[in-house]
């Protein structure tokens, strides 16, 4: 697993944003005893998001999955998480500000950073 920073926040926000949803949609009453507990959807939901980030091939230099233009997920599962990113997504800025503002900022990037041979350095800033 990467331990990039930028990667880092990736996998923190995609995490946050599948509990939240699984606890505020899909909690059945007896589930009450462990909060923390996903339902069998979310948490193959959250595997499968963190392999497809470990499997990235633009890591540290990836715009937000939302605006990728690889679409690496499989249909269903892109189905799921694009549900959670509209339903959470727009609340991560008064959740979790500085998650939400900066995967906004990440957003931004229109394009992956290439890779650059020439320069030696993996990705230019
Ligand atoms: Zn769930």
């Amino acid at each position: 697993m990467s331990t990039h920073p930028r990667m880092r926040r990736e996998y923190a926000t995609i995490e946050i944003m599948i509990r939240r949803y699984c606890r505020e949609n899909h909690r059945q009453p007896e589930d009450d005893g462990d909060r923390e507990q996903l339902c069998r959807d979310c948490s193959e939901l959250l595997s499968y998001a963190q392999k497809r980030l470990q499997a990235c091939p633009f890591q540290e230099g990836k715009t937000t999955c939302g605006k990728c233009k690889v679409h690496c997920y499989k249909p269903q599962m892109r189905g799921k998480i694009r549900e959670i990113m509209r339903r959470i997504g727009p609340r991560m800025l008064l959740t979790n500000p500085l998650l939400g503002i900066r995967h906004l900022i990440d957003g931004l990037r229109k394009q992956p950073l290439k890779k650059n041979r020439s320069s030696g350095r993996k990705f230019r800033r």
